[in-house]
């Protein structure tokens, strides 16, 4: 996931370097100047000073504005070139900046940058409007987008133009004057408060630390203890152990501690994040910003919110995505109601006297799993090291689209952790950069996501894709190897999926280029690479023992497969559960919003289990409410394996199975390397044959459907 996402016309960059006063004053920050070195620049991650981003952005928002208004300014009659092309060529330097201004706001985050971010948010929303509400520049797009020559553009012509032309309508472009001065005044105060939003939720992820004791221990795997040991020793309390308040800590705890008092305690902890009553609360927050934006679509001519974000998306309509959440909740719920009793039946022949609550679930899923499938997932992880299966990552590539991957020392790197690789094809030319940053640390935001540091395009001339992958695998031992657990492994190759979606693309346009695609759509390629992890040819090469060397065994490996559909009903409906309050919260209209409550209501009207919360609550919401990226938009996990999950069958029925070589190049051909340059929608067809099926999903997750 991308945190900021600009409007097509700023994403762009400029080459025409355009003097203006503002500009030449500043020009000695070192933000502000062009990529040198190897692959045509690449970001000096080494020169960044936190004090350089306000002049940094001043300077190059203005200069934006003047490419901008330029274009907007020509006598000659609007054409695709000199309007359309044009703009794909302004903001380059920005674009640039934004780079470092990302990575320092999700990687490499401390209260002063903090301040930076406070104060440049909302500006930065305000020049975004100052482009989208330049009057002339809309004529001149519109004028592109209804002229007799279109059909004599290239189809990827026609696509950017009809994506400029919409998303100024869709931005308010064709408004009068009042109602766009309150758009911008709405989008200027939204920025402001996703950035609180976003600085509430990484200080409850800092400020609360559960300092554990040896013989608090009990139940831990040694990989999670060291881990512990080594965030503890990093706050200088060594020979203590720290859970932090993060998924990476939390998640293994619940599953193996086996002190039910501190499982609660962790369990409150994480869930209360954003919901503590403090200055820290981001329930007021949610509020009006729930409430801005759905004044702003009225304004805009849309019913809601929901249905302004989802025009463009493949889903089109809040009521498809909606019809095909309901149509999984049934079966999810069902499938934990049967898991919960399982649960009970272990407890209770512990002789535990407990009620299964939020916080034994994962505790007792794991019993299930030994007592159902004589698996336990600590004999896995040995396996599962770090290096080993990034170079199993690379080597997938290699099998499925000819890429290579190699170090490259000497790239300037934001912290010594960052590993930089180049990318070549199978004839050993250049692709592109992939940075690699994968462990926790504080000022990092919790999650795994992809970042485009410069994306794909050939309009101009090539250029270097760099794309970057960061996680928040936690550090083992000084001297030991980093080892995954297996949710961890699959959430590695998911953000590579999206790396790869970026690598691959073959586009002309910058806007149209790679990830750039429906909300709904982006996440189908990144599930889709999560199913190269498990296969036998991966497993048997690169999940080997990281003090024997052995790999993993078959016998081990069965018992994996077996477990396939194993807790389907707990992650599909801890998902869904958000899923379903984000879009209803975004169909609510303008009526004032409690979150805490509107949440409980919901859920219980929904028949939410009671053994299981919502895996992003309202108040920590991050994909929701630290910016409109995946606002009314968390159905498109779903809405995205749907289709991850039928092209995963026409690999399955191919008779190279997943490494077919023949349905591979069908797959880069028809969707790795299009980006958005043609309709997603027409894009699956072009695999796939017909449209989506949904019965490739439930077969997929494990539940029954006839369909
Ligand atoms: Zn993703």
């Amino acid at each position: 996931m991308k945190r900021r996402t600009f409007l097509a016309a700023t994403t762009a960059v400029a080459a025409t370097a355009l003097v203006n006063p503002a500009f030449a004053q500043v020009n000695d920050n070192p933000l502000l100047q062009a990529w040198t070195g190897p692959f045509s620049g690449v970001p000096a991650f080494d020169k960044v000073r936190v004090e350089d981003f306000k002049p940094a952005l001043e300077a190059a928002m203005a200069e934006n504005l003047a490419e901008v208004q330029a274009i907007a300014d020509q006598r000659t009659v609007p054409t695709f070139e000199n309007t359309i092309a044009a703009l794909e060529n302004t903001g380059r330097r920005l674009s640039d900046l934004y780079t470092y201004y990302g990575i320092w706001g999700s990687n490499m985050s401390s209260p002063a940058f903090q301040a930076v971010e406070t104060e440049m948010d909302p500006r930065l929303a305000e020049f975004g409007d100052k482009i989208t509400q330049n009057e002339a520049l809309f004529r001149r797009i519109e004028a592109v987008y209804n002229s007799v020559d279109k059909p004599s553009l290239t189809p990827e012509q026609q696509r950017l133009t009809w994506l400029y032309y919409t998303n100024f309508v869709r931005a308010g472009a064709a408004l009068e004057a009042p109602q766009k001065a309150r758009i911008a005044q709405i989008n200027q105060r939204l920025a402001s408060l996703y950035t609180s939003f976003s600085q509430n939720l990484l200080h409850d992820e800092e400020a609360y630390v559960h300092w554990l004791k040896t013989a608090d221990l009990k139940g831990l795997p040694q990989s999670v203890i060291d881990g512990a040991a080594a965030a503890a020793a990093e706050r200088g309390r060594r020979g203590e152990y720290a859970i932090l308040n993060t998924r990476s800590s939390m998640e293994p705890f619940l599953t193996y501690s086996d002190r039910r008092d501190l499982r609660e305690k962790v369990w409150r902890t994480y869930y209360a994040r954003g919901d503590n009553g403090d200055q820290w609360d981001n329930n007021k927050i949610i509020a009006e910003i729930l409430a801005l934006r759905a004044e702003r679509a009225k304004i805009l001519g849309y019913p809601t919110h929901a249905h302004w974000r989802l025009e463009n998306a493949m889903a089109k309509t809040p009521e498809r995505a909606m019809e095909l959440m309901e149509a999984v909740w049934t079966p999810a719920v069902a499938a934990v109601r049967a898991d919960v009793a399982e649960m009970q039946t272990i407890a209770d022949a512990e002789g535990a006297k407990i009620k299964i609550e939020p916080w034994d679930y994962r505790y007792y899923m794991e019993k299930v799993r030994k007592a159902k499938y004589d698996l336990d997932l600590n004999e896995v992880k040995p396996y599962l090291q770090l290096d080993k299966l990034r170079d199993g990552m690379f080597w997938a590539a290699g099998q499925l689209y000819g890429l290579q991957f190699k170090p490259v020392s000497g790239l300037p790197v934001f912290h010594p952790d960052v590993t930089t690789w180049e990318v070549t094809d199978a004839a050993g030319r250049h692709v592109g950069l992939w940075y690699f940053d994968p462990y926790a640390r504080q000022g990092k935001r919790s999650g795994a996501w992809m970042n485009a540091y410069r994306t794909q395009e050939n309009f101009l001339r090539p250029v270097t894709t760099i794309v970057s992958n960061n996680s928040n695998f936690v550090k083992g031992a000084p001297g030991e190897p980093v080892l995954l657990s297996w949710d961890d492994a699959v959430t590695m190759f998911h953000e590579f999926g999206h790396a790869l979606h970026g690598l691959l693309s073959k586009v002309s346009y910058p806007s149209l280029s790679g990830t750039a695609v429906p909300r709904d759509y982006v996440e189908f390629p990144s599930q889709l690479n999560e199913h190269w992890f498990p296969t036998q040819e991966v497993l048997s090469r690169f999940a080997t023992h990281y003090r024997t060397g052995q790999p993993i065994p078959q016998a081990l490996v069965d018992k994996i497969k077996k477990t396939d559909t194993f807790n389907q009903g707990f992650a599909t409906t801890e998902y869904l559960a958000s899923a379903l309050i984000d879009m209803k919260l975004h169909l609510a209209g303008a009526a004032p919003i409690d979150p805490d409550r509107f949440e409980r209501e919901e859920l219980a009207r929904l028949g939410m289990p009671s053994e299981i919360v919502m895996r992003h609550r309202t108040p920590q919401f991050g994909h929701v409410f630290s910016s409109d990226g995946y606002s009314a938009g968390y159905y498109s996990y779903l809405w995205s394996d749907t289709l991850t999950a039928d092209v995963a069958e026409a690999f399955k029925e191919a008779p190279g199975g997943y490494y077919d070589k023949v349905v591979a190049q069908r797959l880069h051909d028809t969707i790795m390397s299009r980006g958005n340059s043609i309709d997603p929608a027409d894009q699956f067809r072009a695999f796939r044959g017909r449209d989506p099926d949904i019965g490739a999903l439930m077969r997929d997750r494990g539940f029954p459907y006839g369909g």
